[in-house]
């Protein structure tokens, strides 16, 4: 069995969807779990509906009329002939859009976001697979809530792998007794008392991973609109390559840095049970694309290069020019845990400590807590580099132009602060 995932760019009009269709047939005589994102920009439409009914900053109704329409049109230009069972299904989707807004809003916008925007993986896997189906292709729609199972920590559920790998096993097993081809949603689950959560933007491909590692697949395949795992965003570099092959380690660092071609947390249940993930072109899907996969040498390994743009650098020192010792790293940590900023690179010198973070709403906060305490200066604007398998002429090609705030290497990676 393979679980394959189709993102958003993947099924964003008629055309795309076909184009699944004809990827799936490629694999006829495979059993496939395929896990689908919703089409297009539908999620970034979902969260403004989120809001704009929540704090009543926006035209619900023209939001939810423009969703309406998206899908209805994209239905229309998939079928010659009118579907009733798949117009009732999306009827259905967009009536629990209506309902979850119609709650009282005692639950608060984290619970109201996963119960709107979860539908849009909703819609578009009953539409995918009812297209399938009309393709000739014997495929099955399941509710991804029936087996991926989480906490209520809405927007960023934690999944309970206990659960998640017994219901996994049992529903989808099952299914697979009846059809090769099962249509899923990524991105969503439920929580014990079956409300909907979601694990966090861009998690349809943690979801695959999910799966994978449930059913012990024998891979999983992400299929994109670039062909592969590059060494550089091509919007930022001119001569980009694509890597072939590289491990787990270097695609947990590249996508951890912020390399947007995987989610983060994808590496790490498939690493656990050694499935190799496939990162293809839907484009030439007959292409090899990446292989991630344990037991990949880097030997000779082209540098790789991440850009995290709006970033800002904090200095902290005490107020008395003391050390920055043990008591007070653990204050300056407890600060930052507290206001959930995550770090990207730290150094510190004997009295000086330098954060490196994204800039966001958090950052103001940030800064007025640790100036209770310390010294604070801070630096904005800024961006962060990262070069895995970096060498010098690499390094100093990239630094010639520019000014290095901070700079740090290890034997893999050289992370640079520059304006
Ligand atoms: N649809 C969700 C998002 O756009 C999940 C995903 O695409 O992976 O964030
Ligand atoms: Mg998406």
């Amino acid at each position: 069995m393979k679980v394959f995932k189709f993102g958003g760019a993947s099924v964003k009009d008629a055309a795309a969807v076909r184009n699944v269709a004809e990827i799936v047939k490629l694999y006829a005589d495979e059993k496939l779990v395929v896990v689908v994102s919703a089409m297009g920009k539908t999620t970034n439409a979902l969260e403004k509906l989120t809001r704009a009914h929540y704090h009543h900053d926006g035209d619900v109704n023209a939001l939810l009329q423009e969703l309406k329409d998206f899908h209805y049109s994209m239905i229309e230009e998939l079928f010659q002939v009118p579907h009733p069972t798949l117009l009732r299904d999306i009827e259905t989707s967009l009536i629990e859009i209506d309902w979850a807004m119609e709650e009282d809003n005692t639950k608060g916008f984290d619970y109201l976001y996963d119960q709107v925007v979860s539908q849009g993986e909703l819609l578009a896997t009953k539409i995918v697979a009812a297209y399938l189906q009309s393709a000739s292709i014997p495929a099955l729609w399941l509710d991804a809530r029936d087996f991926i199972k989480t906490d209520n920590n809405y927007r960023e559920a934690k999944i309970d792998w206990v659960q998640t790998v017994e219901f996994s096993q049992t529903v989808i097993t099952k299914s697979f007794l009846a059809v090769d081809v099962i249509i899923t949603q990524g991105f969503i689950g439920s929580t014990s008392e079956n409300h909907t959560t979601t694990l966090g933007r861009e998690g349809s491909d943690y979801s695959a991973a999910i799966i994978a590692f449930a059913m012990d697949a024998e891979s999983v395949s992400i299929w994109k609109d670039v062909p592969g795992v590059l060494n550089a965003d091509p919007k930022q570099f001119s001569d980009t390559q694509k890597l072939d092959a590289i491990s787990y380690q270097d695609a947990i660092e590249l996508a951890y840095f912020g390399a947007s071609v995987i989610h983060p947390k994808t590496i790490q249940p498939l690493q656990n049970k050694d499935i190799p993930l496939h990162v293809k072109s839907f484009i030439n899907p007959k292409e090899t694309g990446t292989l991630i996969a344990s037991g990949i040498m880097n030997m000779e390994t082209i540098p790789s290069y991440i850009v995290k743009s709006n970033q800002v650098l904090i200095s902290i020192s005490a107020k008395d020019f003391s050390f920055i010792v043990e008591e007070n790293l653990s204050t300056i940590f407890n600060v930052f845990a507290l206001h959930k900023v995550k770090i990207n690179l730290m150094q510190n010198s004997a009295i000086s400590f330098s954060i490196c973070v994204d800039n966001g709403d958090k950052i103001r906060g940030l800064i007025l807590a640790l100036r209770v305490e310390f010294n604070v200066k801070y630096n904005k604007d800024l961006l962060l580099y990262t070069i895995r398998h970096y060498n010098q002429s690499t390094l100093d090609k990239l630094t010639a132009t520019k000014e290095i705030l901070l700079e740090q290497k290890s034997r893999h990676t050289v992370q640079l602060v520059v304006k």
